[in-house]
């Protein structure tokens, strides 16, 4: 029997993330960034609290642009920030976070501003006619500037095709850091909460904690080639577990203290995100030849993914996709990226660097295969509903 009811917080287990001490009021109010280069108009946020799932009326334009992309190796920036800037909660994020006004650095050396500019610039640009080359440039070369010896994203100053997923932890750090103490607004767009229960089987007693936050669901697809699950099964496989654990009883009979043995674990979600990035991961490494290789199993995935049966109290947890970052080729860092995002009214339209490839029915896109080019899907990126 698993621990399904009694999966409450134990404060003799260390969580390193929960703040046991209340948060001190905060020193600044959040105000709406003003955007101080160029002639864009200022930056139209959505005010007051709760739940953004959709951006503000009044933009000239509603249809994506392609970004350029300088060397022909950053297609994979540019497929992960359709993907940002086509999800309105992180419009709304960049738009509401005190930073710009407070700046200290040079907007082409700091990755926020060009984040802010370039998101800024794509929606809100009066007469935009092309893609946003000056912004993207800016933002491009901050990546560069803060990326300097970045062991999370060893691709920031390089001209070679990356990782989007790197990207994305690294943009994540840099906005964490820009962040006040004790803020919680990246918390609560990105982080993605768990607990887990299990029950020893050598003493009965209960084991319960919580683990580190992560900003990110992995789907690990080594191991499962060929299995035909949709991403709800993978998904499944991130809520029950089996691990090297070892027991926290005290005086536990069948646990050599510090030998861990394999465990059936059960987790939850504590605290969820209001976009959830899924990150499908398909590197194998052969132990035998030293040689990776790409996985190209196809994983279907819903436009509504519901989370409910896997949050502590099943309450209700649904997610609507807005933005898929897929992958051609034989391994990360060769073939093109390319994204599939949500246009405001309805759809999603595909974009390939500076160019739309198409426009696709939410159906279509769901559809596996639904590219005859053979993409594999990298990243999702859904917004909680
Ligand atoms: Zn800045
Ligand atoms: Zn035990």
């Amino acid at each position: 029997m698993l621990l399904r009811s009694t999966n409450k917080y134990d404060p003799a287990v260390s969580a390193p993330y929960l703040k046991t001490e209340p948060r001190p009021a905060r020193k600044h109010k959040s105000k709406v960034t003003k955007y101080r280069a160029g002639k864009s108009k200022p930056w139209k946020a959505i005010k007051g609290p709760g739940r953004v799932t959709k951006f503000p009326g009044g933009f000239k334009h509603s249809w994506p642009v392609g970004l350029t992309n300088p060397n022909g190796a950053y297609c994979y920036r540019r497929a992960l920030l359709q993907c940002l800037i086509h999800l309105p909660a992180v419009y709304n994020y960049l738009g509401s976070i005190p930073h710009q006004s407070d700046c200290e650095r040079r907007i082409s050396a700091c990755v926020v501003c060009g984040l802010q500019t370039l998101v800024n610039k794509y929606w809100n640009e009066k007469g935009r006619i092309s893609f946003p080359r000056e912004a993207v440039a800016i933002l491009d070369k901050a990546i560069r500037i803060r990326g300097h010896g970045s062991a999370m994203f060893p691709d920031a100053e390089t001209n070679n095709q990356g990782d989007p997923h790197d990207l994305f932890m690294f943009l994540h750090d840099q906005l964490e850091r820009n962040e006040f103490k004790w803020s919680t607004h990246l918390d609560r767009l990105f982080s993605v909460y768990r607990s887990y229960a299990w029950e020893c089987e050598d003493c009965g007693g209960p084991n319960q904690g919580n683990d580190p936050v992560s900003v990110y669901i992995p789907i690990p697809l080594a191991g499962s080639q060929g299995s035909g699950h949709d991403l709800d099964d993978h998904i499944e496989k991130w809520f029950y577990g089996e691990e090297n654990r070892t027991c926290n009883v005290p005086n536990c009979n069948g646990t050599t203290v510090g030998t861990p043995k394999e465990r059936e674990i059960d987790y939850w979600i504590t605290q969820s995100p209001e976009v959830l990035c899924i990150n499908l991961q398909r590197q194998a490494y052969n132990h035998v030849t030293g040689v990776t290789s790409k996985i190209h199993d196809e994983v279907p995935y819903p436009e509504v993914l519901d989370l409910s049966e896997y949050t502590e109290d099943e309450s209700e947890l649904r997610y609507r996709l807005y933005g898929v970052v897929a992958h051609r080729g034989k391994g990360a860092d060769e073939g093109h990226y390319i994204a599939s995002v949500r246009k405001h009214k309805a759809g999603f339209a595909t974009i390939s660097d500076e160019s739309l490839i198409n426009y696709a029915t939410t159906s279509r896109l769901l559809k596996p295969g639904h590219s005859k080019q053979n993409f594999d899907t990298a990243l999702l990126f859904y917004l909680k509903i």
